[in-house]
């Protein structure tokens, strides 16, 4: 699973803020600068649940000397062992694509979870996109999401999901539901024996087939 960083687990802005949950000193082009950081709620809680059962990787268009303090506290039980800048982004029609192919992995099994599409414009069929956040603390976004990511950890291949319930970039709401009540059945019927896709994620580093990583 890729996270994305900026208006998806956080947000940060040169002007002072009330109550950062985050600051930053960073040098840019030789001078200091103070990054104020405002953290998604339930950011930890989030990468709780999802480390169990997917390898999570940060992948951010942003650079590293920004995000790797920023993500040292914002997953300080290092739940995300991956973390890719926009050096690792291809650059395309003046954007930064982050390009999955690179990872080395299944692509029945890469979901991108980022709030800008362009992100990722070359497999929009692997992307759950992820509404962009600002400040608002009474944000449920993530626990709604978590609660589909962990079904989605079962299937063969998530993109025959993300085609069933994205549309228009957006979560739909009623397909979500029956996504939702058909998974719950299917676990009420059969136990939960089925393998999570993070032990497939390490046959594939098994084979050695990895790129990017
Ligand atoms: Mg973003």
């Amino acid at each position: 699973m890729v996270l994305d960083l900026d208006e998806t687990l956080v947000h940060s802005s040169f002007k002072p803020v009330e109550n950062p949950d985050i600051t930053l000193n960073v040098d840019i082009e030789g001078q200091l600068c103070t990054i104020y950081v405002l953290v998604r709620p339930f950011v930890s809680e989030f990468m709780k649940r999802m480390a169990p059962i997917y390898e999570l990787v940060i992948f951010t268009a942003s650079l590293g000397k920004y995000a790797v303090p920023l993500v040292e506290q914002l997953d300080p039980d290092n739940f995300c062992a991956y973390k890719l800048f926009r050096e690792h982004c291809t650059f395309y029609n003046n954007s930064f694509v982050k390009d999955l192919t690179r990872l080395g992995r299944p692509m029945t099994d890469i979901i991108i979870l980022d709030n800008s599409p362009v992100a990722y414009l070359f497999q929009p069929e692997n992307a759950m996109p992820a509404v962009s956040w600002y400040e608002d603390r009474s944000d449920e976004e993530l626990l709604r999401v978590a609660t589909l990511l962990e079904r989605m950890a079962q299937e063969d291949d998530v993109r025959k999901v993300i085609r069933t319930i994205i549309v228009n970039n957006k979560i739909e709401p009623r397909q979500e539901q029956l996504y939702l009540s058909s998974t719950a059945a299917q676990q009420a019927n059969s136990g939960s024996s089925r393998p999570h896709r993070r032990d497939k994620s390490h046959r594939v580093d098994k084979r050695g087939n990895t790129n990017a990583l």
